[in-house]
């Protein structure tokens, strides 16, 4: 009698979402169900108590050990049955060792996408996967298949957007070497494949991907080709649903790698493509020399990439340019500036005899930069070892010291460049052009890249780092807030779920007068200002900022942030659309296939907010509809004895006639909403019907 309550409560509380764990330990015992039992090593492994004695319990582990733990920190394990789960929603118990091992089941066969409520998980394989492509692009058009996958968001994407007229945006985030812009492109196939046009618009978008990447792209210590930039695609469709034009922006440009590089990491492809893939005719217009020769590539002792060939991918490079029609013209002068920015990176400077400033070296780097850039050599030696400074109403030339004249050289090269990006991005656009037939509808794809966090870190890192607590903001307000608002706002009787808020990591950035932003602006106005001074009026002024460490005395890269607007804009834009999100997980720091590192991606899974979504995805009520939706679109179900008039009561009606168990909806104000998997039934009923 007394274990049949127990089942009884044990199911109950486990159909509920929530546990009492607690309760249950005699349960599992007796049922001789697995629990996760920690290890010293913080890792987790799957075991079953044998016996307990007070609070503790002796476990038998699966390599056959038997640990005494105490009971309060076993955790439950899932049955058998839910092995490897697509959607982690469906887990009795949601703890870290059973997403971690679900993850980890579903990798092991390649199953890499799976299901966090309504966040899609991609962890990386690091290998062709046979999941791509016509076949299955086909298959989940036709909905033959429908188990998680970066082409079902794609489709819902698209289905919403046909259906509702609402804006898109699938939204793309990870640490670097996750997978974002893989995935990126994964959306973008699907989408040109089933927005295809005559026109063959969509092989220009999937061309972009190959120039951004030549150009914004670089090997670094943990991806081989790792954007460094960010990147928001927008594809623009008929209303026919046929792609008619894109617009790309991107942003924050990482424009120290052009003149700074560490060891095993590269500067960005096009530099070592150029080198390696020019005509020789080419060659001699630039007086091109090869890779190794140019202190901005050489200084890092890594040339090449395995498995990679530079030639080649020239060659593929130009065909791209060509589809995006950038001219004869356009390309030479692009070449040019791309070999005077390598060019640049060899002048060097002589320090004049006791004199604490510099002389350019007059040699073939001066010659060969100021041919390239268009003026003398004579111009060129001079701005780049002198400055000018206001003196009364006149402007004087000062001549540099080593350091500024190399900072200076260095600022040339970054300025180039950076404009160099964003004029390819401007004919890009062009040659994309939004078309008249263009309806307003769109789908955007956002590929960023996540947060990062160096030895040193420079205003390049804090820029970044912005601009993902602002995107962890966008996923918050939309799958915390916003869902929990609309309970309590429409009288629904709920549990408050707790999550991680960044509102107050981003008012240390951004507030007025007194965020980092506002008081790095104002520091670079004083003349005597350094690291230093700004450490200390960061200190000053910070210091009850729970987020701010004021004695790890962070140095900042003093230059004009441009970027902020940008940002602004950005998120403005996406407020606007339905977003899908797709959480990128890296496995392994080894980018090798087959390794699945289990505290590398519990950090990820964490520091993402994976599992709180989970959580209120499952206690919550993903359907919802108004009063009126639900009666106009089940109320003819009902039997036709005495129908109710109003549409709250015929919804209620509904309920009632089709056994729709108490625990399963709730009735608000202006809405139903119903637990996962209760509409697929209704849903079937009125197919039947109809
Ligand atoms: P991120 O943009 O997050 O830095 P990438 O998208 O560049 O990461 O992915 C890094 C590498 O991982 C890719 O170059 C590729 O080798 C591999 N990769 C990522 N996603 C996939 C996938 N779905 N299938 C196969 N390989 C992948
Ligand atoms: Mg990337």
């Amino acid at each position: 009698k007394k274990d049949e309550v127990l089942e009884a409560n044990f199911i109950k509380s486990t159909k509920s979402g929530r546990v009492e764990w607690e309760d249950n330990v005699g349960y599992f015992i007796k049922k001789k169900l697995r629990v996760w039992c920690p290890l010293a090593n913080g890792k987790w492994e799957s075991g079953k108590i044998q016996s307990t004695s007070g609070d503790e319990a002796f476990v038998s582990l699966s390599n056959g050990n038997v640990v005494k733990v105490s009971t309060g920190e076993l955790l439950p394990s899932n049955p058998d049955i839910l092995e490897g789960v697509d959607d982690l929603i469906q887990l009795s118990f949601l703890n870290e060792p059973s997403v971690i091992h679900n993850l980890k089941y579903r990798y092991s066969q390649d199953t890499i996408y799976s299901k966090a409520g309504p966040v899609l998980i991609a962890v990386n394989p690091f290998k062709d996967v046979q999941i791509y492509g016509n076949k299955f692009v086909t298959a989940y058009r036709q909905k033959l298949m429908d188990n998680p996958h970066v082409y079902a968001i794609a489709d819902t994407a698209y289905k919403e957007m046909m259906g509702d007229g609402v804006n898109q945006s699938i939204i793309i985030s990870g640490e670097s070497g996750a997978g974002k812009t893989e995935t990126a492109k994964f959306a973008m196939q699907y989408l040109a494949a089933i927005g295809g046009g005559s026109d063959g618009i969509e092989h220009e978008i999937l061309k972009t991907n190959c120039i951004l990447e030549a150009f914004g792209n670089a090997k670094t210590s943990r991806n081989d080709n790792s954007s460094r930039f960010g990147k928001l695609i927008e594809i623009h469709f008929s209303t026919l649903g046929k792609i008619c034009g894109a617009k790309i922006q991107t942003f924050l440009l990482e424009k120290s790698r052009v003149v700074q590089l560490t060891t095993v990491e590269r500067s960005y492809h096009i530099f070592y493509q150029l080198c390696a893939g020019a005509p020789s005719l080419l060659k001699e217009t630039l007086n091109l020399k090869t890779a190794s020769e140019y202190n901005y590539l050489n200084q890092s002792d890594c040339l090449t990439i395995d498995g990679v060939d530079d030639a080649k991918k020239f060659h593929k490079l130009m065909e791209a340019l060509d589809v995006v029609q950038i001219c004869k013209e356009d390309k030479e002068h692009m070449f040019a500036m791309l070999a005077a920015v390598l060019w640049l990176g060899n002048i060097s400077f002589q320090v004049i005899n006791n004199e604490n400033h510099v002389e350019v070296q007059a040699d073939e780097a001066v010659t060969s930069t100021a041919k390239l850039i268009g003026c003398s050599a004579e111009e060129l030696m001079l701005s780049l070892s002198t400055c000018k400074i206001q003196a009364g109403k006149d402007s004087i030339a000062k001549r540099l010291t080593l350091q500024q004249a190399i900072d200076s050289r260095d600022a040339l090269a970054k300025f180039i460049y950076g404009n160099l990006f964003d004029w390819l991005g401007e004919q890009i656009n062009k040659s994309l052009g939004v078309g008249k037939q263009c309806t307003g509808r769109s789908i955007s794809i956002l590929d960023i890249y996540g947060f990062e966090s160096f030895k040193k870190n420079s205003f390049e890192q804090f820029c970044i780092n912005y601009a993902n607590e602002r995107l962890q903001q966008h996923f918050n307000r939309h799958l915390f807030k916003l869902e929990q608002e609309e309970y309590e706002l429409d009288g629904v009787d709920w549990t408050k779920v707790e999550f991680e808020d960044n509102e107050e990591c981003l008012s240390l950035i951004e507030k007025k007068p007194l965020g980092i932003l506002s008081l790095l602006d104002e520091e670079s106005n004083f003349p005597k200002a350094s690291d230093l001074t700004f450490a200390n009026k960061l200190k000053q002024h910070l210091n009850a900022n729970s987020c701010f460490k004021g004695e790890r005395g962070r140095a900042f890269c003093v230059r004009h942030y441009a970027g902020e607007g940008q940002l602004f804009k950005l998120m403005h834009q996406l407020e606007n659309t339905t977003p899908h999100f797709i959480r990128c997980i890296k496995p392994n720091s080894k980018q090798l296939p087959g390794i699945y590192e289990e505290d590398l991606v519990l950090q990820q899974l964490r520091c993402c907010g994976v599992l709180e979504v989970v959580r209120i995805s499952r206690a919550g009520y993903p359907t919802r509809m108004t009063h009126q939706e639900f009666a106009g679109r089940y109320g003819f179900l009902l039997s036709e004895n005495h129908v109710p008039r109003d549409p709250l009561s015929i919804s209620v009606a509904v309920l009632q006639q089709f056994n729709v168990l108490p625990e399963m909806y709730q009735v608000g104000y202006t809405k139903l909403y119903l637990r996962s998997g209760q509409a697929g039934a209704l849903e079937d009923r009125r197919k039947q019907v109809l």
